[in-house]
């Protein structure tokens, strides 16, 4: 009798080894917006050119891990190749606000120590990521913005170029059929449902946003988000990539969770942090808390979704819109990359 227990517990503890041994385990998630992304409304070469740049960022981010380098290297590599295309709404394809402007957001944050760093309403930095990712590492501050944020950029070695590099005539297009549709409808269909306050941006003009979230070798996680806003968006308006907590936020403790969507009710949600607290303080699992944080951007009105990665290496991807641009990498290099729904 004792003989066969033990080997019932021996069977058992193999059986759960081999369970183990099976699950994936991811070291690179990235996403490029969430949105109104239907199939019928993509062109074949427009889809092959997103899997194009978004392949291209996650081999790129998963060179670093296997390299054997940072999270926080491998989640700014990634950005960085999303920002320098215009396909995206971050760096080179950000959106532009009421007045013609290219008014950027991007944050960074090293699950390991809690450091972060963040810039809003930058007009001129090439890449806001490696901004933000100075502000973390080169000054005693946490978040800065505007022309404050360029000087330093610009002193910390980012690369500054002249406004009108950011100027794409999709982009351009998008500003004005959005105020075209400002001025034409008294009441826009996508305000605050509960509130019934009215919102006064198109749904369909504001997304398109980067992030990443890494695993290293060292067991460190590292998230990071850049975007151009909200098309249309008023003069000085902040989203919630570069503010910590809301948009962007990583804890090895917990998550690294980068989000998209309707920026304003990522804020009031503190989704990140949120979905880092219901794994903390609820003992939620990871899927668990980062649906349930996109539920309540749902049931306040917004819409958008996020991408999560823990130090176990799992992670999740859920998303209340039509679409959302994502990927992931195991650690083998496996590729996972889908669009719609
Ligand atoms: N969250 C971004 C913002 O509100 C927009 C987006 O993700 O597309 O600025």
């Amino acid at each position: 009798m004792k003989w066969r227990s033990f080997i019932i517990i021996v069977i058992m503890i193999l059986a759960w080894q081999a369970n183990y041994a099976r699950q994936k385990k991811y070291v690179l998630v990235i996403h490029g917006g969430a949105g109104t992304i239907l199939k019928k409304n993509m062109t074949a070469e427009k889809e092959a050119a997103y899997r194009k740049v978004l392949t291209q960022a996650l081999q790129a981010g998963y060179a670093v891990i296997k390299d054997g380098k940072k999270s926080l290297d491998a989640v700014e590599t990634a950005i960085r190749v999303m920002e320098d295309s215009p396909l995206f709404n971050a760096g080179k394809g950000s959106v532009f606000t009421n007045e013609g402007k290219n008014e950027m957001d991007a944050a960074i944050m090293d699950g390991s120590n809690l450091m972060a760093g963040s810039v809003a309403g930058v007009t001129t930095i090439k890449n806001p990521i490696s901004a933000a990712r100075a502000v973390m590492e080169k000054s005693e501050h946490v978040m800065m913005t505007g022309p404050g944020a360029e000087k330093f950029a610009k002193s910390s070695g980012v690369e500054i170029v002249s406004p009108d590099y950011f100027y794409t005539p999709e982009r351009w297009e998008g500003l004005k059929k959005a105020k075209k549709e400002d001025s034409t409808k008294a009441i826009l269909d996508h305000g605050n449902k509960k509130s019934g306050k009215l919102g006064t941006i198109n749904k369909d003009y504001k997304f398109g946003t980067v992030g990443a979230v890494a695993l290293d070798k060292a067991g460190n996680l590292a998230a990071g988000t850049s975007t151009g806003g909200m098309t249309n968006k008023k003069f000085g308006r902040v989203g919630d990539a570069p503010i910590i907590g809301a948009g962007t936020y990583a804890n090895n403790k917990t998550v690294a969770v980068s989000c998209t969507g309707w920026g304003e009710f990522y804020i009031r949600n503190v989704v990140a942090y949120d979905v880092s607290a219901m794994i903390e303080y609820g003992k939620a699992n990871l899927q668990k808390a980062a649906q349930t944080a996109i539920d309540k951007v749902g049931q306040l009105g917004g819409d958008g979704g996020l991408i999560a990665l823990n130090v176990q290496g799992e992670m999740a991807m859920p998303f209340n819109t039509a679409g959302m641009y994502r990927a992931a990498i195991t650690e083998n290099g496996e590729v996972e990359l889908l669009i719609y729904k």
